[in-house]
């Protein structure tokens, strides 16, 4: 019997308490989600290869999913990887973290008939983690170099995807980022449990042993300026991401302790890599011991409270203008976080943050929902003379975030914006309103998922590839 077998066993023996419950629960999923072979071949086997395969229509990279699965069932898996890896440069990454049940899972045959879907991402995350340990993904080796250049704004999935689309194509690529660590969003923002560091780490490291060049601690608008990029490469993405936090503006706001979910998430994600990180080391960024409210509904509000919930929080409190059935974010990750202790305080907002200097309670209004709004969901009303008080030593907000002012920032005004704020770009170039200077993931589409920017960042790695051999061909034609 393996260890991980006895472990189980063993810990199986008696009641735990609900904190041990949850301590409990990552050696569980550690077992659990071995997804060892032959588990993978039998969810493999269960796709029905039915006519229309709805789960790839839904896959925004239209991944060959009933094609893997079949190879996958009959153990051909260098073929299986093969095929997985041609439409996606992260795929053990979107077997993690996709939103499965919104995407391929959500519109598998079987899963609609009532039968439990075909676990596609598991496979996908198998599939490729079998082609690691195999010796299978090897850095990129080029015949030819390409003199040509692009400088590449962001190295989150948008950045990471088109740079490695375009060195296979042979060009100079060097990525420029503000973080210390490559990543965006996969190395700071999306936290541990959900997506290990290592994982990110051996695919930014495959790329720099492929040829592409990082250039860390780097600020465009900052360090360099956006002309000063342009003079120096042939063409330019920029894949910046969203980061302008939205803010709550009510009484008490400036009292400590009540944070943005990002400083939270990244002091959490710093420290998870060895960092020392002085607020975290403090104790002023650590959940621990403390009554956690985390302000919010989506998916970065299950991050920040799963998080809390793991630094051994006193309780983590979720407080949401809507009830369960109208929350934006995954069902899975709501499950997840009340399986975890996490009280859910639906149909409530914030009226006023109380305390002397740091935060102590939150004022709350209860709220009715009422006539659907423009985007179809019914909008939350306060109800008059229902305000509660909880209690709160910590308070995370993740009201969303919004993008930062790109133009400005890069001292470019020629740079269009959307009414949004985000960048403005050809629809089927993915040009921006500047020359040889296109745009990709968040930035464009506003804040979304990773295989949406890896979908983004190859798009645009065809475009500027035709660019590039549009101005080297006129080039030679004037040479
Ligand atoms: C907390 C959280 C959890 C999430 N969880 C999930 C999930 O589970 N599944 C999922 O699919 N999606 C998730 N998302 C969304 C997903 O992470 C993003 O949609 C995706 O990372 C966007 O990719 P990107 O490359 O466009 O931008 P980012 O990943 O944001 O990367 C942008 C990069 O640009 C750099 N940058 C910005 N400005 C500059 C500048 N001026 N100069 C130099 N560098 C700059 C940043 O440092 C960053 O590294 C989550 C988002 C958050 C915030
Ligand atoms: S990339 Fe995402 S949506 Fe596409 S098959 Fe993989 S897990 Fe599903």
């Amino acid at each position: 019997m393996s260890k991980k077998m006895l472990k189980f066993i063993s810990i199986s023996k008696k009641t735990p308490s609900k904190r041990e419950a949850v301590n409990r629960k990552e050696d569980f999923k550690e077992i659990y989600s071995e997804f060892i072979s032959e588990k993978a071949k039998e969810q493999s086997s269960r796709c029905s290869q039915c006519g229309v395969p709805f789960c790839q229509i839904h896959c925004p990279l239209s991944n060959n999913i009933p094609d893997w699965l079949k190879l996958t069932a009959e153990g051909r898996l260098l073929e299986a990887y093969e095929l997985s890896q041609s439409t996606n440069n992260m795929p053990e990454i979107c077997g993690r973290i996709c939103p499965q049940d919104r995407l391929c899972e959500g519109n598998c045959v079987i899963e609609q008939s009532g039968h439990g879907t075909v676990t596609i991402g598991s496979v996908e995350k198998y599939i490729t983690e079998n082609a690691w340990e195999s010796g299978w993904i090897k850095p990129i080796k080029l015949k030819k170099e390409k003199e040509q250049s692009v400088g590449i704004i962001g190295a989150g999935p948008a950045g990471l995807a088109a740079g490695e689309q375009l060195r296979k194509l042979g060009y100079q690529i060097k990525i420029y980022d503000r973080y210390d660590r490559p990543g965006g969003l996969l190395i700071y923002g999306i936290p541990n449990f959900k997506l290990e560091k290592h994982v990110v780490l051996r695919r930014t490291n495959l790329l720099t042993e492929s040829g592409i060049e990082f250039l860390q601690n780097c600020e465009i608008g900052k360090n360099l300026t956006l002309e000063e990029l342009r003079e120096k490469h042939d063409a330019i993405l920029i894949a910046t991401g969203v980061y302008k936090a939205r803010e709550i503006k009510i009484p008490g706001s400036h009292l400590e302790n009540i944070f943005p979910a990002m400083e939270f998430l990244i002091a959490s994600n710093k420290k998870g890599l060895g960092d020392k990180v002085n607020l975290f080391d403090s104790g002023k960024l650590n959940a621990e011991g403390k009554n956690v409210v985390v302000i919010g509904g989506g998916d970065t509000a299950m991050d920040c409270v799963r998080t809390a919930v793991r630094q051994n929080a006193k309780s983590v409190k979720c407080l949401y203008r809507r009830n369960k059935e109208n929350m934006p974010g995954s069902t899975r990750e709501v499950i997840n976080a009340e399986e975890e202790g996490v009280e859910f305080i639906w149909l409530s907002s914030p009226k006023a943050f109380v305390g002397k200097n740091k935060i102590e309670n939150i004022i709350v209004d209860k709220i009715k929902l009422g006539e659907p709004d423009d985007s179809g969901r019914r909008s939350p009303e306060i109800q008059k003379n229902s305000e509660f008080t909880i209690k709160a030593d910590m308070t995370i907000k993740t009201l969303g975030f919004e993008p930062e002012n790109i133009p400005k920032m890069f001292n470019s005004e020629n740079l269009k914006t959307t009414q949004w704020g985000t960048l403005k770009t050809d629809f089927n170039t993915m040009e921006t309103t500047l020359s040889g200077v296109f745009a990709a993931g968040d930035i464009v589409r506003g804040a979304s998922l990773v295989v949406w920017a890896i979908k983004d960042g190859r798009d645009a790695a065809n475009s500027i590839n035709k660019y590039l051999e549009n101005k080297e061909s006129k080039r030679e034609k004037v040479a």
